[in-house]
């Protein structure tokens, strides 16, 4: 059986200032996988994943039977990073029933002329459900940080470091209320290097079947890697706490990636101390009858 690794190097700590350049994007960081080659490092990150993914499929249909708590999976990312493989790999064992995901792009005419949070509350999973967010209200002080252009009609304030600090601040203040009301908040960046970004970009133009996952758009962001860089650190450094951490995943290989997405779900599952919902002695009572009411049909 694979031995789970060690989710400490990934998680941030709350008030800790974290340093992108100092998180490897490869598989240095993981407990048990740094010691090997490529190879079996990868046949040993497939094991953990196919052992999480069984107990995930678990924890879910106790999530739901419990029915007082939800789950809130983030992404956040640089383009081509693997958001969408991770979430389809790792939810691949999940029932469809429990499970919602959203994906969010560049907001609407309605969606601007409400706060910036609006779009993201009205999408929240139900209690005993995970829902994902592929993207999220992170692109408020990511991309909208580094295209200040796109801030919506506000009254006339300055855009500087307090506006950001606002943002930072209504965030948490988002994620402890939802704490609060059962839901847990677990928030993943998943970390590509530029390097690889460009190996990806480079098979999506020379590889036909990936020609319509190329978008010039991508390109254009590229240009701007040291800012998106920069604005990944401040919001992550602002927006780690105890009741919505942040990891930051190594994404250079995607086994490496999946593995530990879903070893973090799972293990923040088995913190909670789900059940499944009792039965008393008058329903025990109505199973009765109800079994000799079938036993007694001709
Ligand atoms: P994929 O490329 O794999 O389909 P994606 O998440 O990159 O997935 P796209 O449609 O390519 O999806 O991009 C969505 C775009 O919407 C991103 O560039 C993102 O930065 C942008 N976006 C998301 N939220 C906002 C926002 N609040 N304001 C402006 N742009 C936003
Ligand atoms: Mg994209």
């Amino acid at each position: 059986m694979a031995k789970p690794t060690d989710l400490t190097p990934f998680r941030v700590t709350p008030g800790k200032k974290i340093r992108l350049k100092d998180y490897d994007t490869g598989w240095m960081q993981a407990e048990g996988l740094k010691e090997l080659g490529k190879e079996q490092s990868k046949q040993k990150a497939s094991a953990m994943l196919e052992q999480s993914l069984a107990e995930l499929s678990n924890m879910q249909q106790l999530l739901y039977a419990d029915d007082r708590y939800s789950l809130l999976i983030v992404f956040q990312a640089m383009d081509a990073a693997g958001k969408d493989g991770t979430i389809k790999h790792v939810m691949s064992g999940v029932n469809p029933q429990g499970c919602q995901v959203f994906s969010f792009k560049k907001p609407s005419a309605e969606e601007l002329d409400h706060n910036f949070l609006w779009r993201f509350m009205k999408s929240l999973p139900e209690r005993g459900r995970i829902g994902i967010f592929n993207r999220s209200y992170y692109e408020d002080v990511l991309v909208v940080k580094v295209h200040p252009e796109l801030i919506q009609a506000l009254p006339d304030q300055p855009i500087g470091p307090s506006f950001w600090q606002d943002r930072y601040q209504d965030i948490n203040a988002f994620e402890r209320h939802l704490q609060r009301n059962g839901t847990i908040v677990l928030k993943f960046f998943l970390n590509v290097s530029k390097k690889t970004q460009k190996k990806r970009f480079m098979e999506r133009l020379e590889r036909p079947e990936k020609n319509w996952k190329f978008s010039a758009a991508d390109l254009a962001e590229r240009a701007h890697w040291d800012d998106y860089m920069a604005a990944y650190e401040q919001a992550i450094n602002a927006t780690s706490t105890e009741y919505a951490p942040w990891h930051i995943i190594p994404a250079d290989h995607k086994w490496v990636t999946r593995a530990l997405v879903a070893e973090v779900i799972v293990s923040a599952l088995r913190g909670l101390d789900l059940s499944f919902p009792k039965v008393n002695a008058e329903q025990l009572q109505l199973l009765a009858t109800a079994r000799a009411q079938l036993l007694d049909e001709s």
